[in-house]
């Protein structure tokens, strides 16, 4: 039995046993990472709404309270003239505005990332960062939602403090993450990175996608830890999406959660895109995934 059939299989017929102390997910999350609403995405908000979702569905979550990232961090992954400004609210984040409120959230939202970095690299097995908004934003310039690019902080910060040599980044968001190519590319890093962004890499054919899957995860073998955007925006009724159905998204997780499980890859995922309406559908696409996770984990 191949790992993600099994955690298939455990998501669908295991009965949970309280009596039983099982291995808990570790959840990075802190209240100042959550920024007022903003137009047309949902996403500066959507961290306390998934967080309250998977409490109320008694996920075996563990809510770890992470560290903003520090200016220092941005400024490797950023133009220092551009970071500086959007912090203070004199350039447009990815919503294309200049809102405080979202200004205050952004070093906690690729803390948010990082620390969930930090703990897997540390610890080995997975954790999430319950945040999204990071594969389109630029060396010095915001898009698509996306204002700093958490992924590559994270990458950065990891290779220069923390020993780590190689990080991949499996972005299975809808979309391209040319922010992310743009920074690798910038910042000469092609031998420290693995970027696989399903959006430019693979057709959006599910049955192939699919099946490619377990031999992408495998080829990130030669990496300290994996980061996964998993993403709610491929779903076939998305908006701005899809082509996958919810079968066949949590056969994506259970590949994922699952292979990397089996190699002893550390994993630290995060939430990405997802525009549906009523919001209740994408954290419906989440729930999915933590399911996955825990199948895979605990
Ligand atoms: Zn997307």
């Amino acid at each position: 039995m191949s790992p993600s059939s099994d955690i298939l299989d455990r998501m669908t017929t295991t009965p949970l046993d309280d009596s039983i102390p099982r291995p808990r997910i570790p959840v990075l999350f802190a209240h100042e990472q959550v920024a007022e609403p903003q137009l047309a995405s949902p996403s500066a908000s959507k961290p306390r709404d998934v967080v309250l979702r998977w409490q109320q569905r008694g996920y075996p979550i563990d809510l770890l309270r992470p560290q903003p990232a520090e200016p220092e961090d941005l400024y490797r992954a950023h133009d220092r003239t551009y970071v500086d400004a959007v912090l203070e609210c004199r350039e447009l984040n990815g919503f294309g505005n200049r809102s405080a409120s979202v200004a205050a959230s952004l070093p906690w939202t690729s803390g948010s990332m990082l620390s969930a970095a930090r703990h897997a690299l540390a610890g080995g097995g997975v954790a999430c960062a319950p945040c999204s908004g990071f594969h389109h934003a630029h060396w010095d310039a915001a898009a698509g939602f996306c204002t700093f690019n958490g992924l590559m902080v994270t990458v950065l910060a990891l290779r220069a403090g923390d020993g780590a040599r190689r990080i991949g980044i499996l972005d299975c968001d809808q979309h391209y993450g040319d922010g992310t190519e743009d920074i690798i590319v910038r910042r000469r890093m092609h031998d420290g990175v693995r970027h696989v962004t399903a959006g430019r890499d693979y057709p959006r054919h599910a049955a192939r996608f699919l099946a490619s899957l377990p031999g992408i995860v495998r080829s990130f073998a030669d990496c300290d830890l994996m980061l996964y955007q998993a993403g709610a925006d491929p779903h076939v009724d998305d908006p701005l999406g899809g082509y996958l159905d919810d079968e066949q998204l949590a056969r994506r997780d259970a590949i994922v959660f699952g292979e990397a499980c089996a190699m002893g890859l550390p994993v630290a995922w995060n939430l990405a895109g997802g525009y549906q309406e009523p919001l209740s559908k994408v954290l419906d696409v989440h729930d999915r995934t933590m399911a996955a996770c825990v199948a895979a984990y605990c």
